[in-house]
């Protein structure tokens, strides 16, 4: 396409030679004028690339007048085409700012050079201010503080967001010290900080804001802000602008108000450190002051801290019977009465639930730590007045001293958490130390935790069977089946040794499935010999744990098939606990074994919870009288005769357990007990007939 030229003429001979050598040239025109109003009226409707304009026209306006109207209205460049050049004339033709002038008579080479200059300076000029109109357009867009500034540091821009975070508008700032509007302060020590724009021009090299800086407004106010990586360029904080030799001529200054930002970590930290309850520290931030206790005492082999461990003792009553909301009151009610009992150097944190740890540091001997526990002990002593309710509780503290030497927290908190255990098996709201016997005791348990799980499957456990024989006749009633384990190393362990073990570690439920169906095999072989009665029974542990094992009467139906055992001959032995546990799926459960036939005898009774008001709602045959009534029988005569007045009366027979001595043997005939089991009659064997 080649460019339009509008030729503005009043002479038509000249203007027509003009064409003519414009079109050789290869420039297209489109029209002629011979006055001002008329170019102004060719320029709207053709837009030419240039005009050509004479300054002498026909009509009132001359070619100046008219170029002004022109770059009013339009953006094309005018050539001035003249042979008048006298100096009144080109000054006035100056301030409509020609891109060049031709003076008559021309040469063709001339005419060409001065129209090519004038489009190239006219697009180079268009360029230039699309681009300052973007940069403008980006610099207030842009949701960073914008600053730049001279060589001498005076303002030259700032854009609408710096101008709020400043407090200082375009108009005031411009030709003002960057000093003076660009106020920056440390956060801590709020002394003024360099400001990277010195920085900057006198280093020549990128400036930074240090970290924790403020910028103080021009009403006095603060800002925290940051350097901010400025989207519209490289560079990261303060640049220099180099001119073409290389010098500073100015800087340019990007920053951000990190306020939300600034409270948004603030929350998090919050929310992953504390506790929201009781705003105490969490488990994560005792673990991070625990881990640089820890490596303290690497550093100084002197230092001595102690973790003290503890556990409310009757919180889930509270929680249960007056309710959640009284249950955090009193745990927000504990956190203060702790607060109280430490000093200031000590963390206290709640690590869930009714669990606290507290943290003692720098103590100057393990008596300093007795101490804080006694102190607690006194002050959770007094009741807490909760909603106008008096509620009292207790806490079981395990302690832990750092002097044992600890290489990681983990075994620490182990071990706090077992001295707690302790502390809670030997009657709450007490204390107890962590020491080295403890910890050989807790290291054989789990060494006897592991060996079990490997004695299962290497067929370690054997099965044994006790006689339970009856008081009037003299026969064997029923067989108890007592799990042993033949350990290689240690021999034979009895089962109060690894049930509770086997218990926690989940090992209990495949253990009784093995030996139920072993019992039932053993039984149904006897049976067929005629080694036994066909009305003695044979009777199996369970344990709270199968109890809710959702498809145990299923897996009991399974082995009866199975081993073919006649679910008359099988009796199983609940504990009376495992059963207070879980009153209510136990009933569902007790009454669909009982439907199939099978005998349900109650283990341990008087033991834990022996409320005996409860026994109609249980459909058992049979109840064990807990072997410690009978060791101590003469003591506990009248209770063991109250259990066999009430369990005839009830229609259950009644078995006394532990019986070692023909006087306890006498005692309980006395009082018309019909079963017996224990050491008298046999202990549990390997039984082969
Ligand atoms: P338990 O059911 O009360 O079993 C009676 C316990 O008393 C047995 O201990 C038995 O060896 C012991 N014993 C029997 N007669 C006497 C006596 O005259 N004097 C004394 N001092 N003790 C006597 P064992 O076998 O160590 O079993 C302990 C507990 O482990 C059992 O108490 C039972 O609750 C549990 N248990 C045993 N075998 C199993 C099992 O296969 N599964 C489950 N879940 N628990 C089992
Ligand atoms: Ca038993
Ligand atoms: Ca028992």
């Amino acid at each position: 396409m080649p460019e339009t030229i509008l030729v503005v003429e009043d002479e038509s001979i000249i203007a027509q030679d003009l064409q003519t050598i414009l079109e050789d040239l290869g420039y297209f025109v489109p029209a002629i004028a011979d006055s001002g109003e008329l170019a102004i009226q060719k320029t709207a409707e053709i837009n030419p690339d240039l005009i050509l304009m004479d300054i002498r026209l026909l009509g009132e306006m001359d070619g100046i007048a008219a170029a002004k109207q022109i770059s009013d209205r339009f953006d094309i460049p005018v050539v001035y085409i003249t042979a008048h050049a006298d100096e009144v004339t080109l000054r006035r033709a100056k301030i409509t700012e020609p891109l060049g002038y031709i003076i008559k008579p021309f040469e063709q080479r001339e005419l060409r050079t001065t129209i090519e200059i004038a489009l190239y300076k006219h697009q180079m000029e268009r360029q230039l201010r699309e681009n300052a109109q973007w940069l403008a357009t980006v610099l207030n867009s842009i949701s960073d503080g914008v600053i730049t500034t001279d060589c001498k540091a005076c303002i030259t821009f700032i854009n609408p967001i710096a101008e709020t975070l400043t407090g200082w508008s375009l108009n005031n700032a411009v030709g003002t010290d960057a000093r003076e509007v660009f106020k920056i302060i440390n956060e801590t020590t709020r002394k003024s900080v360099n400001s990277p724009i010195n920085q900057v021009l006198e280093t020549g090299k990128i400036g930074t804001l240090p970290e924790h800086t403020l910028l103080v407004r021009k009403d006095g106010t603060e800002v925290p802000i940051e350097d901010s990586a400025a989207p519209i360029t490289n560079y990261k904080g303060t640049t220099p602008i180099k001119d073409s030799i290389g010098s500073i001529t100015g800087t340019v200054l990007i920053f951000r108000d990190v306020t939300q930002q600034r409270l948004a970590a603030q929350k998090l930290h919050s929310q992953a450190f504390y506790d929201a309850l009781t705003n105490l520290p969490n488990r994560a931030w005792f673990m991070e002051r625990l881990t640089d206790a820890v490596e303290r005492v690497k550093r100084h082999p002197d230092y001595l801290f102690a973790v003290l461990f503890l556990d409310l003792d009757r919180f889930k009553v509270v929680n249960d019977g007056l309710g959640h909301t009284v249950g955090d009151r009193l745990l927000v009610a504990v956190a203060a009465r702790l607060l109280k009992s430490v000093r200031l150097i000590d963390t206290v944190a709640r690590l869930g639930g009714d669990e606290f740890a507290i943290l003692l540091e720098n103590l100057p001997n393990e008596h300093e730590a007795y101490k804080v526990a006694q102190r607690i002990q006194q002050e959770l002593s007094i009741s807490f007045n909760l909603n106008g309710q008096e509620v009292f509780t207790n806490a079981s503290m395990g302690i832990v001293l750092s002097s044992i030497g600890y290489e990681q927290i983990e075994e620490l908190l182990r071990d706090a958490d077992i001295a707690m255990y302790r502390a809670k098996a030997k009657g709450r709201g007490r204390y107890e130390v962590f020491d080295t016997v403890m910890r050989s005791q807790v290291l054989s348990v789990l060494q006897l935790e592991n060996d079990l799980r490997q004695a299962f499957e290497r067929d370690e456990l054997i099965v044994y069977y006790q006689p339970i024989v009856s008081l009037t006749t003299q026969e064997i009633v029923s067989f108890e089946a007592l799990v042993r384990w033949h350990h290689p190393q240690r021999g034979l362990i009895c089962a109060a040794e690894f049930i509770p073990i086997a218990e926690e570690i989940g090992l209990i439920v495949p253990i009784d499935r093995w030996v139920l169906r072993e019992a039932c095999r053993q039984m149904k072989a006897w049976q067929e010999e005629r080694q036994i009665s066909s009305s003695s029974t044979i009777s199996v542990n369970l344990s709270s744990r199968d109890l809710i094992q959702p498809n145990l009467v299923e897996q009991i139906r399974q082995i009866l098939d199975e081993t073919g055992l006649e679910a008359s001959s099988l009796n199983l032995e609940i504990t009376e606990s495992a059963i207070i546990e879980n009153p209510e799926s136990a009933a569902v459960l007790l009454a669909e074994l009982k439907a199939l036939g099978i005998g349900l005898s109650l283990d341990d009774f008087g033991k834990g919870y022996s409320s005996l008001n409860y026994l109609h709602r249980f459909p058992i045959d049979l109840i064990k009288i807990d072997r410690s009534f009978i060791s101590r029988i003469l003591e506990s005569l009248e209770i063991v005769r109250a259990i066999v007045t009430l369990g005839n009366s009830l229609g259950l027979k009644i078995v006394a357990e532990g019986v070692e001595t023909s006087e306890q043997l006498a005692l309980l005939q006395q009082l018309s007990c019909q079963y017996a089991q224990g050491y008298l009659f046999s202990p549990p064997r390997q039984i082969k007939f």
